[in-house]
């Protein structure tokens, strides 16, 4: 299954698609009923690459584990509250769980431009982690773009 986590442009809440093979469908914001049209690329139709963003029709990705920071602390946290009487075995133990998880979990790749989350697509080697200067880059190209034309409105 291949979804897409998005933040509503309209009412700004989370709202998770899933998206079909079809190239041209409509995401409606579970919210306040607000209409997407997405338009797939030939890859995402079939569930491969991600190359173009649904929502925002951009093509800067970056890609990151599909792990939520505040469990990977939880669990170290119990390794330290637990190590006085285990002997810092529970500290091993935390810090392998972490590794585990952090190895058999799937990667996500997110839109540099609006921070949709794809799922279950396939993973560009081509893909990297954030770049915190890739994005600051991109945010400067988007208002240079902006001034000497009118960006299409997309409603
Ligand atoms: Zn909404
Ligand atoms: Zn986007």
């Amino acid at each position: 299954m291949n979804t897409v986590e998005f933040v509503c442009p309209k009412c700004e809440k989370d709202n998770l698609a899933e998206l079909s093979s079809e190239s041209e469908q409509t995401i409606i914001c579970e919210h306040c009923s607000h209409s997407i049209s997405a338009r797939l690329s030939t890859s995402m139709q079939q569930g491969g690459k991600v190359d173009r963003c649904v929502i925002c029709d951009k093509i800067r990705f970056y890609v990151q584990k599909d792990f939520n920071p505040r469990l990977g602390l939880l669990i170290f946290a119990l390794g330290v509250i637990f190590s006085y009487h285990t002997y810092f075995l529970s500290l091993i133990i935390a810090t392998l769980i972490d590794v585990i998880l952090y190895k058999v979990l799937k990667t996500v790749t997110i839109c540099y431009n609006c921070r949709a989350v794809y799922r279950g697509f396939e993973e560009d080697p081509t893909h990297r982690g954030f770049d915190h200067n890739l994005a600051m880059s991109l945010v400067e190209k988007e208002e240079k773009e902006k001034r000497p034309e009118t960006v299409t409105a997309k409603t």
